[in-house]
């Protein structure tokens, strides 16, 4: 008896000690960015400690120096156990610094690895197990204090969340205001030109995937910022008047290369330096409006001045 119960306690220790292995590592990693060219700025944004190992968090900003770029954010890893679009940004990041001509006009700030402990042990959580993901609002990690922190000064034209779903056999993206729409669809689009499929089955409490979309409506943002009080990045970035913001999940069933693909493609759509951004479409759009209402002024003004000089020579 005494037998059995010690090969029990010995294997829940093996099992335990397996499931706090650290089979990725961070620091192997992150290695590449300390040999970026000039091209790429890195930010130490501080240093996050856990009992066994501590973690060093950096922001990589491309094309820092030029302060009327458009500027983007693209986050990855924020569950540990997402793995694909991290490595995937790894290369979009070497691109962009090898590239003779790479993009000018845009700035890009990259939190590669936003959750080192979770990429080291495959884990979704952080290391005192919060999901980071939910941690906009309460902040109660030092990764989101950390994050919000480095770019509490920044007003970016779009933000990128990249993330892996673990049901799904296709690709979807969550949006945050009807404005998104077209450039969702363009989107979903994009990726099924390059053969892989969009879901349609996936429902999100009550809001289904349609075409590889989920649109986040009013109700479903305040359920999540004043009820649950656990806002993702869509909707705190929303909030925070960033004209693009989506959420992307990878389908977790589809290969790894064809994971990193995705990842990459849709990196490699949104940061175009000639693409149309919301913010110039709107900019078109009010325009439009400005130029009607002066037209129209003038025709009015032309009645009135008309109709005066009218009387004035009807009375002479
Ligand atoms: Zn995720």
């Amino acid at each position: 008896m005494r037998k059995i119960l010690f090969v029990i306690i010995f294997l829940h220790i093996v099992l335990f000690i397996n499931a706090q292995n650290r089979v990725r590592n961070y620091e192997e990693q992150i290695s590449f960015i300390f040999n970026l060219s000039n091209k790429f700025t890195v930010y130490e944004m501080g240093t996050i400690y856990y009992s066994e190992h501590s973690y060093k968090m950096y922001k990589i900003t491309y094309n820092q120096s030029n302060a009327n770029n458009k500027k983007f954010l693209i986050v990855s890893g924020i569950h540990g156990n997402e793995e694909a679009p991290v490595y995937a940004l790894r290369d979009v990041i070497l691109t962009l610094d090898s590239q003779e001509n790479a993009l000018k006009n845009i700035t890009v700030d990259f939190i590669y690895i936003l959750n080192p402990y979770g990429f080291e042990h495959d884990s979704r959580y952080n290391g005192n197990g919060l999901n980071l993901s939910l941690d906009f609002i309460r902040v109660e990690s030092n990764e989101i204090q950390m994050l919000l922190n480095s770019i509490k000064d920044t007003q970016y034209t779009g933000v990128y969340d990249f993330h892996e779903h673990g049901n799904s056999k296709s690709f979807f993206l969550y949006y945050y205001t009807r404005k998104n729409k077209q450039l969702a669809i363009e989107i979903t689009e994009m990726i099924k030109e390059n053969n892989f499929t969009l879901e349609n089955e996936f429902v999100d409490v009550i809001l289904k995937a349609r075409d590889g979309l989920i649109y986040i409506p009013l109700y479903a943002k305040w359920y999540y910022e004043y009820i649950l009080r656990a806002a993702t990045t869509g909707i705190y970035f929303e909030k925070r008047n960033v004209k693009e913001v989506f959420v992307f999940e990878i389908p977790k069933l589809e290969d790894f290369l064809n994971r990193k693909t995705m990842a990459k493609i849709l990196a490699n759509y949104l940061l175009q330096e000639d693409r149309e951004t919301i913010v110039e479409k709107n900019r078109v759009h009010i325009n439009i409006i400005y130029i009607g209402i002066i037209i129209i002024s003038i025709i009015c003004i032309g009645i009135i001045i008309k109709r005066k000089i009218g009387k004035r020579t009807n009375g002479a």
